[in-house]
């Protein structure tokens, strides 16, 4: 009983985020991310239906364009 090099655990990326987003609690490349009133982001998924595509795709900060995002959310449901 030796196993001790599994091929585990050696992804040299794996911890490398693509930008901080220092104040996002909501993750808007998988959610709704529009500002609400109370001064939060709206945490619904991106297909969120209470918020329009325009108000989705003008939340600043995303690393794709929305209807990128969404359409990879969609397949990866
Ligand atoms: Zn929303």
């Amino acid at each position: 009983m030796d196993h001790t090099q599994t091929q585990h655990g050696s992804q040299p990326d794996s911890n490398q985020a693509h930008a901080s987003r220092p104040k996002a609690s909501v993750d808007i490349e998988k959610q709704c991310g529009v500002p609400l009133p109370s001064g939060a982001q709206c945490a619904r998924s991106l297909t969120c239906t209470r918020h329009g595509f325009a108000a989705k795709r003008a939340v600043p900060g995303r690393s794709a364009p929305f209807d990128q995002l969404l359409a990879e959310y969609r397949r990866a449901s």
